[in-house]
């Protein structure tokens, strides 16, 4: 569970073509860092992915099966937004439940999964506080969690620590690496940010203007880049 396969996929907004036709393959249970300069198309195909955008050619297949026409809802991925969409008036537990809920879940089996995550992200003891009561890492755990619950086969992050401090960032990116070998499931994170992309991914894709420049690991990256763009945005010396 959790691979995904774009064929030929692009997207126009009117007459701009701000994603070219593009091929990406990702594997059951990758860690993959979209990364580029801002304006480079990287939400937009993170959007595309979690079908919050229709392609304007194309397919996109989830585990072998053709999702391109799928609903949002129907992808069984989970999209992780920033702290603040969590419900400033909703406890924790509740906003937690609040997908379970709109999905008609049995509320048992949906107390399980929210202690379940709760613990899995150090939360127990927060269940019952609102938001407006949490540190921002706390937060940022909250809207983690609403997408644990889900049990998706993959996750969506949008530049998810972007509004935390830089010590925040820092933790918070390794805590979102041990979530990956935790649950060892495919998770697909978007940034600007070099060294964010060099140390949380198994696998970057270097975007420039809606093109893939190359994909790789860190290493292959950083040893051969293919060109002048994706030395210089990697800080490779080469
Ligand atoms: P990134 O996330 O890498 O900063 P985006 O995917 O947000 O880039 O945007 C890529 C390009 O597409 C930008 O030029 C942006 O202005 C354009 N764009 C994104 N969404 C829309 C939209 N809904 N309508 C028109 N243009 C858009
Ligand atoms: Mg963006």
């Amino acid at each position: 569970m959790g691979s995904i396969t774009l064929s030929k996929v692009s997207k126009s907004f009117g007459d701009v073509e701000v994603i070219p036709p593009l091929d990406l393959e990702i594997n059951d249970g990758e860690f993959v860092v979209f990364v580029g300069p801002s304006g480079c198309g990287k939400s937009t195909l993170l959007r595309l992915i979690a079908g919050l955008e229709d392609l304007t050619s194309g397919a996109i297949s989830i585990d072998g099966a053709d999702a391109t026409n799928a609903s949002p809802a129907k992808r069984g991925l989970a999209m992780v937004f920033q702290s603040y969409a969590l419900y400033p008036h909703m406890s924790v537990r509740k906003n937690i439940n609040f997908p379970l809920k709109m999905a008609g879940m049995d509320q048992a089996e949906a107390d399980k999964r929210i202690n379940a995550a709760a613990k899995v992200l150090n939360l127990t003891d927060y269940l019952d506080r609102r938001p407006g009561q949490l540190s921002g890492g706390q937060r940022q755990r909250v809207a983690i969690g609403r997408a644990i619950v889900r049990e998706p086969s993959a996750f969506l992050f949008d530049e998810p620590l972007s509004n935390l401090d830089a010590a925040l960032r820092v933790n918070m990116r390794l805590e979102i690496c041990d979530l990956h070998k935790t649950l060892a499931t495919t998770m697909i994170y978007v940034t600007h940010d070099q060294v964010e992309a060099m140390t949380m991914a198994d696998k970057i894709v270097v975007l420039h203007d809606g093109y893939i420049e190359q994909v790789g690991s860190p290493l292959e990256l950083y040893e051969s880049p293919v060109n002048k763009f994706v030395a210089g945005f990697i800080g490779s010396p080469k």
